[in-house]
């Protein structure tokens, strides 16, 4: 267990805090989803009411390690102002920390916040680079990490400072922490997991690592074709990875030896394009033809899946089932969604795609815990150590 805010004096020190505030810009600026704003706040609300001084920092876009004001944080200040209903300090430079910056630092009193530029304006960032991971200490006496999206990652934010001064976890890394990690470490029976997207290869580690965990693994999505094609089957166009054939099989029997039930789609709705109007229909997964591509799972398959997630006690969900972004292939994912919406047990959502699908079906508020960190909650799943997690301090 991992030290949170509340396990630490926090009254009169200066905190930074590590946030993902890595939101949409339209054209003009204008942030057009602030949920990683409105998620943080918890944590900096905390800190304000019990009169620490609160620096906070993110990274915004991908500014390739040199300053690119396209990419400043502006935006996100005038926001935290908002929903803080006070002013925050924001000096946007270049080199994000600089002498105004410490000395702006320096001067703020209980409850004051602050918010440093796009800590990837600075090369060293995403090296872990330690001259910039201790001025960013030098400002603060205690870090939180409360960005779990970055936390997979080593950076000077979110791994490096934390060799100079203490580090916790804010309230969104202990809830990620508190909902994946007992989910998989310490489930509810039946436990299944539900594992789709494109490719075999972006979710084998994951696969072996839940196969050891779960009662019944679910397979749908692109990647159930190359399970197909292991197996004998004709797949058509659908999308393969043809080296990954022999893993796939080699799954299935691991599964077997496992005592792990492993479920496949039993049939597909197959398209003659990659596109939303395309002619298309459904066939059993033995009956594809040769000028089609598998682009969702089927009825029946809608069917036993669902069934088994309602009377699932824990259920994990990493990858739509189909390209839910059409449509017309939307509707195996949207049953997925639905499923878990009405199972009764602890539902869990780790993926970025299988997040934004349950956004776009309005079931947010019906799953037990929805990850914020796609390939941060991608990497706890595959039984893997997060340094952003790593650094902070023990219970
Ligand atoms: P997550 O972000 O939830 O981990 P992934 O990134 O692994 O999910 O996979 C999502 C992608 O997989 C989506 O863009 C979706 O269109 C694609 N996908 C799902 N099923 C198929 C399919 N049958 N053919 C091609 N792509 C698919
Ligand atoms: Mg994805």
């Amino acid at each position: 267990m991992k030290k949170t805010v509340r396990d630490v004096e926090v009254r009169g020190k200066t905190v930074i805090v590590r946030c993902d505030f890595n939101v949409p810009l339209d054209e003009n600026k204008n942030i057009t989803d602030d949920i990683r704003i409105t998620s943080a706040m918890p944590t900096i609300n905390y800190l304000v009411e019990n009169d620490a001084k609160v620096i906070l920092m993110s990274h915004l876009g991908r500014p390739k390690g040199e300053p690119d004001m396209k990419y400043s944080l502006a935006p996100v200040a005038k926001r935290l102002e908002e929903l803080l209903g006070k002013a925050v300090t924001f000096i946007s430079v270049p080199e994000v920390v600089n002498d105004e910056v410490k000395e702006a630092a320096k001067n703020l009193k209980g409850g004051d916040v602050m918010l440093l530029e796009n800590v990837r304006f600075r090369k060293e960032e995403t090296k872990n680079g330690e001259e910039f991971s201790k001025e960013l200490a030098d400002m603060a006496e205690l870090f939180v990490n409360d960005a779990f999206g970055t936390a997979h990652r080593a950076h000077s934010s979110t791994a490096g400072i934390a060799s100079y001064i203490p580090g916790v976890s804010g309230f969104l890394i202990e809830k990620e922490l508190e909902f994946l990690g007992n989910a998989v470490e310490n489930p509810k029976r039946p436990f299944v997991a539900i594992m789709g997207g494109a490719k075999v290869s972006d979710k084998i580690t994951v696969i072996d690592n839940l196969l050891k965990k779960v009662d019944c693994l679910i397979i749908g999505g692109g990647m159930s074709y190359t399970f197909y094609k292991g197996m004998g089957y004709e797949i058509g166009t659908s999308i393969l990875e043809a080296d990954k054939t022999d893993l796939a099989v080699s799954l299935i029997e691991k599964a077997k030896e496992m005592g792990v039930e492993l479920l496949l789609p039993v049939d597909t709705v197959v398209a003659k394009e990659f596109n939303n109007d395309s002619e298309h229909f459904t066939c059993d997964r033995d009956k594809i033809p040769a000028d089609y591509m598998g682009m969702d799972i089927g009825e029946k398959t809608v069917a036993l899946f669902s069934e088994k997630i309602k009377n699932a006690a824990t259920v994990i969900w990493n990858g739509p089932v189909g390209v839910f972004e059409m449509d017309t292939f939307a509707k195996g994912t949207k049953a997925i969604a639905e499923a878990m919406a009405e199972c009764d047990g602890m539902t869990i959502i780790g993926g970025g795609d299988s997040a934004a699908a349950v956004k776009k079906f309005g079931l947010n508020d019906k799953m037990t815990h929805i990850s914020t960190g796609g390939g941060a909650s991608l990497e706890f799943l595959e039984g893997k150590v997060l340094p952003g997690v790593d650094v902070l301090q023990d219970k």
